[in-house]
């Protein structure tokens, strides 16, 4: 419904308020259409790999091997599942500002360590080398480890999935004046241009949308972020690579403890 006709000035303003908000519902409602046929995309997926593995097995007549490749890729699927529907329930939180933290004392360092070692196995696939550049003190942060490792998983898996093979990954530890610690995910991969840099924080959005993902990452992550009272940013390259730097204010600076895994060899 569009609202025409010459009227005072107050009115025609008031009428391109309105029309302008009316051109948003219409976006909006675009935007959730996508994304309700994105989502079902990402779920039947699975779902398909799933019934078919699951009524292969029962039909019997396997020896282990490939009984064992069978159960493992209904694991895997059943685990993409379980991911998804999280991703969804951590949105719909943040959207209602639901989400609550659980604060404690945290070393940068050891968050960055912990998420290398859940991706391992993914960077491996593409023999993707991960280097982690911590800096030369412990910082410490006041947060809820498990959402911070929740938003470099995030960046970490971003990274990963959108660079070459045998590419790096580099986790790095700033420190920022005053007060304040900076940590960048860079990847060397295919970048994103300007022109969409601005929107890939935007819920839902993605460059591609054909490539899977639901477009939630990075939205969830940016307000995980600000709810510790910090920043994100991004910088990025197109066919170069990706930069995201996420700003937390610092809590404590302490020495840097030993590296063990360096003073065993
Ligand atoms: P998704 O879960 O669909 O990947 P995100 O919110 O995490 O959603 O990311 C949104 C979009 O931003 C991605 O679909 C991709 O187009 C772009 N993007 C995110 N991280 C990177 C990166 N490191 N390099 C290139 N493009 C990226």
């Amino acid at each position: 419904v569009r609202i025409k006709g010459n009227y005072p000035h107050e009115i025609g303003e008031l009428a391109a308020t309105l029309n302008y908000m009316a051109d948003e519902i219409v976006r909006s409602n675009q935007i959730k259409d996508d994304f309700i046929s994105s989502i079902s995309h990402e779920l039947r997926t699975p779902l398909t790999g799933i019934k078919g593995w699951s009524e292969t097995l029962v039909s019997g007549g396997f020896d282990p091997e490939e009984t064992k490749l069978g159960m493992s890729i209904i694991s895997k699927e059943t685990e993409r599942l379980i991911g998804l529907v999280e991703e969804m329930l951590d949105f719909s939180k943040l959207q209602q500002n639901q989400m609550k933290l659980v604060i404690g004392q945290v070393n940068l360092k050891e968050i960055l360590q912990e998420t290398m070692l859940n991706v391992w196995a993914k960077a491996e696939q593409k023999q993707i080398k991960l280097v982690l550049e911590p800096g030369d003190a412990s910082y410490i942060v006041q947060a809820d480890g498990n959402r911070l490792k929740q938003v470099f998983l995030n960046l970490v898996d971003n990274a990963i999935k959108f660079s070459p093979n045998e590419s790096t990954i580099k986790l790095v530890i700033k420190e920022l004046a005053p007060e304040r610690v900076r940590i960048v995910v860079k990847d060397s991969g295919i970048g994103i241009s300007t022109e969409f840099l601005e929107k890939v924080k935007d819920r839902f959005f993605q460059v591609n949308p054909n490539q899977g993902g639901t477009g939630l990452g990075l939205a969830i992550t940016q307000q995980i972020v600000q709810l510790h009272k910090g920043e994100m940013h991004i910088e990025s390259e197109l066919d170069h690579g990706t930069s995201v730097m996420v700003d937390l204010p610092l809590l404590e600076k302490k020495p840097a403890t030993p590296d063990l895994t360096k003073e065993a060899n």
